[in-house]
């Protein structure tokens, strides 16, 4: 069996909402299925889904740095 490595508790498979604060964001990911911690609820992400992770933030980042540049003055 499995323990987490936080409080030593049972890892069982379940769902783990993904939250993040960035600078000018936040990213919330509901119901991601996989290994939680039945006494802390420490999600255990395999690596693809620390990747996908990982790439939807590396997204976000770019485009939100797009939505935020300043506009150039309109020519005339
Ligand atoms: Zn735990």
């Amino acid at each position: 069996m499995v323990k987490c490595h936080f409080c030593g508790g049972e890892i069982v498979k379940g769902k783990k909402n993904f939250s993040v604060t960035r600078g000018n964001y936040c990213v919330i990911i509901r119901d991601i299925q996989t290994d939680v911690c039945s006494q802390c609820g420490e999600a255990y992400y395999d690596p693809e889904q620390g990747k996908a992770i990982e790439e939807i933030l590396k997204t976000m980042d770019n485009q939100v740095k797009k939505l935020q540049a300043p506009i150039p003055p309109a020519r005339s």
